[in-house]
């Protein structure tokens, strides 16, 4: 390894980094590197939304996590990083361990969880153009590998010598949009991987001459980049989403699970969509899942089950469909598993699934299926984010105050400016 660069996601999901030459990656481990207290309240465009904790004064280590290094290429090594204090402690800033903290809060449980995530993302000519934009992109089109078929197989490689295996890629809706699938894994190194897969398809895009956004919404009008977020949840191995005596074969604990998630989801989309592009992405009609309600299959619904049969591999599982690209990995598995265990801890009673688009309900099926609409304007997001216990209780009282004033910030600073083009390429790497 000729350098290691240790990588965060922090508060507003832009991932930053701090470098080490190869003598000091011990030290990167041990000690860590210097960052000033003001990272946790860092902006989309750099700014800081100090808070009265986190300002001038102090200092945070980021600590290379050794065991998940890998070498990107060339000698380029890659690892994510925890947040420690100057005595070696985790910070209650450090993003990572909301994940890790709701793994060991579900262990407790007896459930072990796993997590896959899908990553969208447009492609970009050197000009900045979206790829397409000339001679139109078939979605799910074959021709387009006619071209990119040395970039797919490029990325597939490439993924694959740093254990990433990729589960399928393919020509998404947008223009110039495509999708990776990730394994499903152990959420904090599902979180992590996001990171990685992230790094590894901007270096390659950068060997192919192309750029690459993961903006939510990176072109006015434009199709949205999703994050969509697989869970499953099993209990000595045995799963909670299928086998059960209810509707859809779910267990007593999968169902509350489902219902923990779909009750508290509208109070964390400031952290899954709350970008200041995000709103967009989150409408009806963008299956990006609009609306806090679980269906089978339901591509209209934030939490689509999928059920366990021949054509799912993996087995049930439910996708939290409202996540976006732009969200903090780590916040937005740690809420979604935090949900997940409320609900079950509390025997939360499932509504009634939705079985057709959302918007044709009555009003009375959907007070039967609790429906919600998601918050998709920021100050309808924050709002929800401020008041929520729950989503404190997940993120700790720091980071939750973190992202609220984050998002304050953002919300303000962007008020009639192009947020498209001033944000298109904040969440690459
Ligand atoms: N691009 C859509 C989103 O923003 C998802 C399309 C799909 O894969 O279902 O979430
Ligand atoms: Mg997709």
């Amino acid at each position: 390894m000729r350098t290691l660069t240790g990588v965060i996601s922090d508060t507003g999901g832009i991932i930053r980094a701090k470098t080490v030459p190869a003598r000091r990656i011990e030290a990167f481990a041990r000690s860590g590197m210097g960052a000033s207290l003001t990272w946790p309240v860092f902006c989309v465009d750099n700014g800081i939304a100090m808070t009265p904790e986190l300002g001038v004064v102090g200092d945070l280590r980021l600590t290379a996590d050794l065991e998940r290094a890998v070498v990107l290429d060339r000698g380029f090594g890659w690892a994510p990083a925890d947040v420690r204090d100057q005595d070696g402690e985790l910070s209650p800033y450090c993003w990572r361990s909301v994940t890790r903290r709701q793994v060991d809060r579900l262990a407790s449980l007896g459930i072990e969880a796993l997590v896959g995530n899908e990553l969208e993302f447009g492609l970009l000519d050197e000009a900045g153009r979206p790829l397409g934009e000339r001679d139109g992109w078939p979605c799910y089109g074959a021709g387009v590998y006619s071209e990119l078929s040395e970039f797919a197989a490029d990325l597939c490689e490439r993924l694959d010598a740093v254990d990433l295996p990729v589960e399928q890629i393919h020509a998404e809706y947008g223009l110039g949009q495509f999708e990776i699938s990730l394994p499903p894994r152990e959420p904090v190194r599902a979180a992590d991987d996001v990171l990685l897969a992230r790094a590894v398809i901007g270096r390659t895009c950068r060997d192919h001459a192309l750029r690459v956004t993961f903006s939510p919404v990176p072109f006015p009008g434009g199709s949205g980049n999703g994050a969509h977020m697989h869970v499953s949840l099993t209990r000595d191995g045995v799963p909670l989403l299928a086998g059960g005596p209810l509707a859809e074969e779910l267990t007593d604990d999968g169902a509350s699970a489902i219902a923990g998630i779909v009750r508290h989801l509208p109070h964390a989309i400031a952290v899954l969509a709350g970008t200041v592009v995000s709103g967009e992405r989150l409408q009806p009609g963008h299956w990006s899942g609009a609306f806090a309600c679980w269906g089978v299959e339901n591509r209209e619904a934030a939490v689509r089950l999928l059920l366990a049969n021949n054509g799912n591999p993996h087995g049930a599982n439910v996708e939290v469909k409202c996540v976006d690209s732009g969200a903090n990995t780590y916040l937005a598995t740690g809420l979604v598993l935090g949900f997940a265990a409320l609900g079950i801890e509390g025997r939360l009673e499932l509504p009634e699934a939705v079985t057709v688009d959302p918007t044709e309900l009555s009003s009375e099926q959907a007070g039967a299926a609790a429906l919600v609409p998601l918050p998709n304007d920021a100050a309808g997001r924050i709002e929800l984010f401020e008041k929520s216990e729950a989503a404190r209780a997940v993120l700790g009282p720091e980071l939750h105050a973190a992202v609220a004033a984050v998002r304050r910030y953002e919300s303000s600073l962007y008020e009639g400016e192009d947020a498209h083009a001033l944000t298109r390429f904040a969440w690459s790497s």
